[in-house]
């Protein structure tokens, strides 16, 4: 009986086809692959281990920043030599990149290999455009220049279990002076609340543990609805699905951080004390350029906000350096701004001009020395601040929701609701549930422990 349903399975395995994503940039293009995935399997594709054993590669690219870009350039070049080896490969190239007709026009006449290009707008016509392709063997592009519309009825290939990630709205109205995303992601538009209510529900009841809410800006949440919904409406909503689990959401805009917001994080018990508010530069006059619509003082003032709500609140942020005309003194307005915010963590990038931005166009772009000079000092000052906080976890117990195991560390990791990294050994999988870990040393910017009981 065995033997047979081996050889079943072996002949099955040979007729299907197999697909390998190659994904760039945010959570928003993770959770936009698992999408592609879930099409790809309703097809009848099964995962491929890396490009080479795959029948359909598919590029999800990200432009929001240079190296983003250079990266998957690089990497679809690499595709050249082996499409030569497998003539009858696939090669697709979607996401934030090729939303950008120039990007678009360069893959159509420098990368002659590539058989399919999509744009952001259009990515729920992935599965016809593969078939267009299968069937009449001629390249298919297909990049709208129009906004996009709200995916609904995909149903996501999830890949990191116990966590999952839910849109709740698309696109950008701000406009950053620095950012493409506005151009290549479309303006706002939110999902209605029922729809998101019963994706995070369903993922509670299949056990998933962390449910994190993404949209570019989620504070404008239901702005574009005009029924009076928003953001805290949403939270307070949710705040009724029982379970053991964790709500976390990025990203959230300062100017349009309300004390609704705050109040409904601090009532929602599953919502993690835990927001990410990017804050991009502690200098006036550089967040005025960048079109940031909030000064220095209004950020701190939110902070102090939040804290008086929720005084375990980590606040984490985004920082960008070598903007066009930063000084010094801009600088070390930023580097003061981190030391009175006092961050949980900070992502800090190099600024990169991008095409079509306001920004690209200013004079005064910053030479590239002067830029790796700001990043280097920024880094090494806020991991100084990371490991002081790591100390003060010595001995603790704290809640740790286990996500991985660390097959380098042989050990489990997860994260605490603040965000925290800890790594802890384990006899068995716990992969999944909620421990309490002691935390017995640190390493950095992350904890090392012992599990001191399972939770759930
Ligand atoms: N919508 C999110 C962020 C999207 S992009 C938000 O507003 O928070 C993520 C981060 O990339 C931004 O916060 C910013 O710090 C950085 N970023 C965006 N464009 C950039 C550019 N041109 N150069 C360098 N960093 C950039
Ligand atoms: Fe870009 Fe600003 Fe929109 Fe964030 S809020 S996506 S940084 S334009």
């Amino acid at each position: 009986m065995l033997v047979i349903s081996s050889r079943f399975l072996y002949n099955y395995c040979i007729m299907e086809k197999k697909y390998f994503i190659v994904t760039y940039g945010c959570q928003m293009n993770v959770h936009e692959s698992e999408k592609l995935s879930g099409m790809l399997r309703e097809m009848g594709y099964i995962g491929a281990k890396d490009e080479a054993d795959a029948d359909l590669v598919v590029f999800n690219t990200c432009c929001v920043r240079e190296n983003a870009e250079n990266h998957a350039y690089g990497n679809i070049g690499n595709m050249k030599k082996l499409k030569k080896e497998k003539p009858d490969m696939i090669v697709a190239v979607c996401g934030c990149m090729t939303q950008q007709i120039s990007s678009a026009e360069k893959l159509r006449e420098s990368f002659p290999y590539v058989d399919i290009v999509l744009g952001t707008f259009n990515m729920d016509r992935f599965k016809d455009l593969l078939k267009e392709k299968l069937e009449s063997k001629k390249a298919v592009f297909e990049v709208l220049d129009k906004n996009g519309g709200i995916t609904e009825g995909v149903k996501p290939f999830r890949s990191s279990f116990p966590n999952a990630w839910v849109n709740i709205m698309y696109g950008c109205n701000n406009f950053c002076s620095y950012c493409v995303v506005p151009y290549v992601r479309g303006r706002e538009r939110s999902r209605k609340t029922d729809n998101v209510y019963s994706e995070v529900s369903d993922l509670v009841k299949q056990g998933y543990k962390e449910i994190t809410l993404l949209g570019q800006n989620v504070n404008s949440y239901g702005n574009d609805l005009k029924d009076g919904t928003n953001f805290a409406s949403l939270l307070n909503k949710l705040s009724d699905i029982d379970g053991k689990y964790r709500l976390r959401f990025i990203s959230s805009h300062p100017k349009d951080l309300t004390e609704d917001v705050v109040r409904a994080i601090a009532a929602n018990e599953h919502v993690c004390h835990a927001i990410h508010l990017p804050v991009q530069s502690g200098s006036d006059r550089i967040l005025k350029l960048m079109n940031r619509h909030y000064t220095r003082e209004e950020y701190l003032d939110k902070i102090k906000f939040i804290k008086s709500v929720i005084p375990d609140c980590a606040v984490t942020t985004d920082i960008i350096v070598g903007f066009p005309t930063e000084t010094e003194e801009d600088f070390q307005d930023t580097v003061s701004l981190i030391k009175q915010a006092d961050f949980a963590g900070a992502f800090t990038f190099v600024y990169s001009p991008r095409e079509g931005t306001k920004a690209a166009a200013m004079e005064g772009q910053i030479s590239d020395e002067v830029k790796k000079d700001r990043i280097m000092r920024l880094v090494e000052f806020q991991n100084n601040l990371n490991r002081g906080e790591s100390k003060n976890y010595n001995g603790k117990t704290v809640e740790i929701l286990c996500e991985d195991f660390d097959e380098k560390k042989e050990t489990y990791t997860g994260r605490d609701e603040y965000g925290r990294m800890a790594y802890f050994p384990y006899k068995t999988n716990i992969i999944g549930k909620f421990v309490n870990v002691k935390i017995t040393a640190e390493g950095g910017i992350s904890l090392m422990g012992e599990v001191v009981g399972v939770i759930d």
